[in-house]
């Protein structure tokens, strides 16, 4: 018997050995530049992450209710959210997910018994992607972890009323067919009121959370959502935020 091959020293986390393995061989293929700025490298840059870690937190009101934001939604953290949502790089997860996490768990702890309920994503996003990005985020966070926060299913859900989604195909000349853009806020206030209904929220406290809140009015219509079902929305947490 040889001892010139030796065994190979077991390592800390050898699943991580075997994955920084795979990439290594998938970068050789499938080169990876940073989102942030476009250098070579695995996932972020360490000067982009750097610059992340400088943003201030975020904070606004949505009807009514403080909303909280790990960041606000331009530069780099735009690209990164993209990154994530429309091409599956679920390797930016970990840049983004320790912050977010921290505002969740600050708002459960803040109201202790408060469930937690999520802003539910458009079914043809959500299809396409095949993954809840805000599920990934809290989930690498180890945020929300009590069990009692969780709501149960259909707590916040889209509420699909035939009257007043399906205008007909031929009804291109009614606000209901432009996308969100070309409306007025006014066209996109009255286009989302009533789209959520909310359940088994009745006498609670609640915690909305969402990835991103552009003009507040998804997130204020989960707001009204959970009011009409009896539940009161204490906090709004967001991944990022659209600076007004
Ligand atoms: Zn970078």
């Amino acid at each position: 018997m040889s001892s010139t091959n030796p065994r190979p020293r077991r390592t800390g986390a050898p699943a991580d050995a075997w994955a920084d393995a795979v990439l290594a061989l998938l970068g050789l293929v499938l080169p990876v530049t940073c989102p942030g700025c476009g250098a070579p490298d695995r996932a972020v840059c360490l000067p982009c992450r750097d610059a992340l870690d400088a943003e201030p937190l975020r904070r606004r009101l949505v009807a009514g209710v403080r909303l909280d934001a790990a960041f606000a939604y331009r530069d780099t953290v735009r690209a990164l959210v993209l990154e994530l949502k429309l091409r599956g790089r679920t390797d930016l997860v970990p840049v983004l997910a320790p912050r977010f996490g921290a505002l969740v768990d600050r708002a459960l702890a803040d109201v202790p018994g408060a469930l937690l309920v999520r802003v539910p994503p458009s079914r043809t996003g959500a299809r396409r992607r095949g993954f809840d990005p805000v599920v990934l985020l809290l989930r690498r966070a180890r945020a929300a972890r009590q069990r009692s926060c969780r709501a149960p299913r259909g707590a916040l859900r889209r509420d699909r009323r035939p009257g007043r989604r399906t205008a007909g195909p031929h009804s291109s000349g009614t606000p209901a067919a432009h996308g969100q853009k070309g409306r007025t806020a006014l066209e996109r206030v009255e286009a989302t009121v009533g789209t959520l209904r909310a359940a088994h929220v009745a006498g609670r406290d609640v915690v909305v959370v969402d990835d991103v809140v552009t003009t507040g009015v998804t997130m204020a219509e989960a707001v009204r959502a959970v009011r009409a079902a009896g539940g009161r929305v204490v906090r709004c947490v967001a991944l990022a935020e659209v600076e007004e």
